[in-house]
């Protein structure tokens, strides 16, 4: 299988992305070396990169060891991130391309949680690596952009194609769904969705990829067009008025004290 989830500290997950023709494997995100060292050779992979979503230490942590265990592995992240990613080796920007094998990534600029944050895409695989941006049902904390960055990054996800498989940074969907549910109680599919978590959970599955059409009905910093969202905001609210950034940064906020 091209992606393999690699589970990380309590709730993280980096990802083997797999080049089946010549076994190459880049890891998504890298905390715990071992793990990710474990995880390629259980795949019978050679490791030859990193590609790291942001500099946070839960997504970069591992750049130092595994760059010292694994000889010649690439460590790549924004140059945006100002040299705060560990081990970097090669610096990237949106719209930069890279190869795992004959795999091809596209790098997606998509600052706000972190200033230099990217997504990695990879057409041909139909996936997303969104790190701490697009969770399921969630998105990142805005740490050193403002909301209307964090829309904006959000939308340029939104116009991959529907299909596109969603792996993000950490296992928060079912907390998301219920935070979500307190928006739009009454969206069936989302319903649904948060249905589907809480089995999943209680059979130790992740819940992890999602599509972007799923995130498109689901996930409440998607939809500040609903008018059941907005009517939620605005009860908790009164002036928050019908700007679609102030919507977002209002339900951002409403979920920080969740
Ligand atoms: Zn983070
Ligand atoms: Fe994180």
């Amino acid at each position: 299988m091209a992606i393999q989830i690699v589970p990380q500290l309590s709730d993280n997950f980096a990802y083997l992305v797999i080049d089946d023709a010549s076994k190459e494997c880049a890891v998504v995100d890298c905390a715990e070396a071992d793990k990710v060292i474990a995880a390629a050779k259980q795949h019978d992979v050679k490791l030859t990169a990193v590609l790291t979503t942001h500099w946070h230490g839960d997504h970069s942590g591992g750049n130092e060891d595994i760059s010292a265990k694994v000889p010649g592995i690439k460590i790549y992240g924004a140059s945006a991130e100002n040299g705060r990613i560990p081990a970097l080796t090669n610096p990237v920007a949106d719209g930069d391309t890279l190869k795992v094998g004959a795999l091809e990534g596209r790098v997606i600029g998509i600052p706000a949680h972190t200033n230099g944050h990217v997504a990695y895409y990879f057409p041909k695989l139909n996936a997303v690596f969104t790190g701490d941006t697009m969770f399921v049902a969630g998105c990142g904390r805005v740490f050193e952009g403002r909301a209307a960055t964090m829309v904006d990054s959000l939308k340029k996800l939104t116009t991959l194609p529907e299909s596109t498989q969603v792996y993000c940074g950490h296992e928060y969907t079912e907390k998301n769904l219920r935070f979500a549910l307190t928006l739009e109680p009454n969206n069936a599919v989302l319903k649904a969705k948060h249905e589907w978590a809480v089995k999943a959970r209680s059979e130790g599955k992740w819940t992890v990829p999602s599509t972007i059409a799923d995130e498109k009905r689901t996930n409440p910093f998607l939809r500040s067009d609903s008018p059941e969202l907005r009517a939620s905001v605005k009860k908790a609210d009164p002036k928050v008025g019908e700007d679609p950034i102030a919507i977002f940064a209002k339900a951002r906020e409403l979920k920080d004290h969740y």
